[in-house]
């Protein structure tokens, strides 16, 4: 599914992923944790092609295809969804406005029809009933007035009327209590885990891992993965720290 070998990237001259490599197979489910500063968001940003991040060495294959090469509609229109730690407001355009634009927008590169109107609504119903958002709230201005956690849960119901292959996820559990935890976490496990997905979660803590099981966790730190663990690695963090277990 991704595979990225010694992938260097800087932001605003500095660098920031000094050799970073990860490979991610369908049907996986992969944690990337670390301390501030350490380059997670920087990951997730140049993988999604976001300005401003330039990669200086390394490669990076998404189902075959030389990633790198490609615009970021293009990337997202292949299967690669970025969930964002910051999620962004737009005033004056509604959600559902906006998720049927971009369904549709992503339809166009891979050369399907748009979804009608009613076709639209219905997906968008059925994964606004999995992450127990009412209709009302995604007929709102984009995330204008949303709680953190409204904001994480309607960005996980675009994610399931985008269907992705591969679902980038950075700190989508800041900010969430525990019922929007385990609203957002079954929500990532009812949408993307399946034999023909895969996600990479990056986060800070542990506590969202409990509700989505990872295959494997990596520490990132100093722009590249230094250790490499099944999900008992996280609890280990979490009790000793990242110096501890990164040195
Ligand atoms: P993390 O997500 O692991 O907390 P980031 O990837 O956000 O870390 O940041 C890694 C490093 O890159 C930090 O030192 C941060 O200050 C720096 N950085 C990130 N974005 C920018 C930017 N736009 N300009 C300058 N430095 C940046
Ligand atoms: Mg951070
Ligand atoms: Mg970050």
């Amino acid at each position: 599914m991704l595979a990225i070998n010694d992938l260097h990237a800087t932001v605003a001259d500095k660098a920031i992923l000094k050799g970073l490599s990860l490979q991610i197979n369908a049907g996986e489910v992969h944690a990337i944790m670390g301390p501030n500063g350490a380059g997670k968001s920087t990951l997730g940003y140049t993988l999604g092609g976001r300005p401003g991040y330039e990669v200086t060495g390394g490669t990076v294959t998404f189902q075959g295809e030389d990633l790198l090469d490609l615009e970021p509609h293009e990337r997202a229109a292949k299967g690669l969804f970025l969930g964002f730690q910051y999620p962004v407001e737009i005033p004056g355009v509604s959600f559902v406005q906006f998720l049927r634009e971009a369904a549709n927008a992503q339809r166009k590169v891979r050369g399907e029809a748009p979804l009608s109107g009613g076709e639209f609504l219905k997906l968008a119903r059925e994964k606004a009933g999995l992450l127990k958002m009412d209709m009302d709230m995604l007929k709102r201005p984009v995330n204008v007035g949303f709680s953190g956690g409204e904001k994480k849960r309607a960005e996980m119901v675009q994610m399931g009327i985008l269907d992705p292959r591969l679902a980038i996820l950075d700190e989508t559990d800041s900010g969430l209590d525990i019922d929007a935890l385990r609203i957002v976490g079954d929500g990532i496990n009812a949408i993307m885990r399946r034999p023909d997905k895969a996600v990479l979660l990056i986060t800070h803590y542990q506590r969202l891992l409990d509700y989505v099981k990872p295959d494997f966790v990596h520490v990132l730190a100093n722009g590249r993965i230094v250790r490499t663990g099944g999900p008992e690695l996280a609890l280990q963090l979490e009790t000793e720290g990242y110096e501890a277990v990164a040195a």
